[in-house]
């Protein structure tokens, strides 16, 4: 019995013209991911890309799982294929089935005839295999209304297709086909999330980090660096940039006042990911704000950092509650990682009463007292660059 992974286009049907540059970029990316998992024959037809293992050696639980890790797509199943003829689809319901469907209760059948010189009608695909199933599955029952599992049969051009657990895909757009961001990734909970959000609407998605060793730890980056590797297994790999902050804060706290650390600090950290974003083609910055959540990001804490850069700044998580930002993470896979207590760059010298409505004269005041062009040419000298991927991280110098 030859089985196949069907992945069902989302969005990407809507596509006019760019459809096929689109396509061929998702089908190049499968190929690339299904190394891990085997040799497998990767095609595409009818808005549905199919995966077939060349043989026994494939790890078909483990493509399937990524496929659904894969944006582009709405619908991921495993399918029995065998030819297009009612005889061998009875035997395929026969063989591939009883086994596979044993204790299942209840079901209906629902038929698509892609292609349309098949003899029978889709109604009468379902009736006949659904008479198929009633005589090969023990104990088993017809329910159009609530039926426990829907046998699915797609008369397609290169043969017929049976499946019965459909699953959801990861939706969204192929990475690749909406430009490039670099996303502000902290240890946070909320930024990873952001950063799968963009990715999800085709962004490819590189990352800044801004460390503050030795006020942060090595423990603190590798959290990071672990939250990278946890989002790469939606987006292959990332490359994350990595800057110390340090002796700016320093500078800061020694200078200017207390209450306005963090929105001098966060002035920094918008200019200097500007000036990364210019360096590594990024056409947008990607941050995890939600609105009001904490003091810097009330309106107009964000209007003040937003006016120091001039590239577009991409908020996903801006109209969230932290509550559906969490649930987020948990389904993705980073929120275990974002709560391990390690320190964060924003978290060290953090003010005791840090201004939810700076006055923009006093910030500017306050921001002279430091050599802010200086200290940010200093910062990016030290500049570093980690790629991730689903397997690690190692230094990556280019
Ligand atoms: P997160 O959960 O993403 O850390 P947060 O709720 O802790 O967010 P802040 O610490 O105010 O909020 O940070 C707001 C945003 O600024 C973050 O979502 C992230 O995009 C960026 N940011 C914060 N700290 C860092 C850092 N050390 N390096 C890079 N970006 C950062
Ligand atoms: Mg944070």
């Amino acid at each position: 019995m030859k089985e196949v992974i069907l992945c069902k286009y989302g969005e990407l049907v809507l596509k006019g013209a760019n459809k096929a540059h689109f396509e061929a970029m998702l089908v190049r990316r499968i190929r690339q991911r299904a190394a891990r998992f085997g040799e497998f024959a990767v095609s595409n037809r009818q808005s549905t890309v199919y995966i077939e293992p060349k043989d026994e050696l494939c790890d078909m639980d483990g493509m399937l799982d990524s496929m659904t890790k894969m944006f582009g797509f709405n619908r991921v199943a495993v399918a029995a294929v065998c030819e297009k003829s009612m005889e061998k689809i009875r035997e395929c319901v026969h063989e591939y089935l009883p086994r596979r469907m044993a204790g299942v209760k209840t079901f209906k059948v629902e038929a698509k005839r892609a292609d349309k010189t098949f003899p029978l009608k889709s109604p009468e695909i379902c009736a006949e295999v659904g008479a198929y199933i009633l005589e090969s599955v023990r104990g088993i029952r017809v329910n159009v209304q609530n039926p426990e599992r829907v046998v699915r049969v797609e008369i397609r051009e290169a043969g017929a297709y049976i499946h019965f657990d459909q699953l959801h895909g990861a939706g969204g757009m192929p990475i690749g086909s909406s430009g490039r961001g670099l996303l502000l990734l902290s240890g946070g909970i909320d930024s990873p999330v952001a950063g799968y959000m963009m990715a999800k609407r085709g962004m490819t998605v590189d990352a800044l980090h801004f460390e503050s060793f030795p006020y942060t730890s090595e423990r603190a980056k590798e959290k990071v660096l672990t939250l990278a590797q946890e989002v790469t297994e939606y987006t292959d790999y990332m490359y994350v940039h990595i800057i110390s902050l340090t002796h700016i804060q320093e500078e800061i706290k020694n200078k200017c006042d207390e209450d306005y650390f963090t929105l001098l600090l966060r002035r920094f950290m918008y200019v200097l990911a500007e000036r990364m974003a210019k360096k590594c083609h990024c056409e947008a910055l990607i941050t995890g704000e939600s609105l009001g959540q904490v003091a810097s990001q009330t309106l107009e804490a964000i209007g003040v950092t937003d006016a120091m850069v001039n590239i577009p700044v991409f908020r996903p998580c801006i109209g969230l509650d932290k509550e559906e930002i969490v649930q987020i993470s948990r389904r993705i896979g980073t929120f275990e990682t974002s709560i391990l207590p390690y320190e964060d760059c924003c978290t060290v010298f953090t003010p005791r009463h840090p201004k939810t409505r700076p006055n923009a004269e006093y910030v500017a005041a306050e921001a002279a007292k430091i050599d802010f062009d200086a200290l940010c040419d200093e910062a990016f000298e030290t500049m570093y660059t980690v790629k991730v991927t689903p397997d690690g991280f190692e230094e990556y110098d280019k």
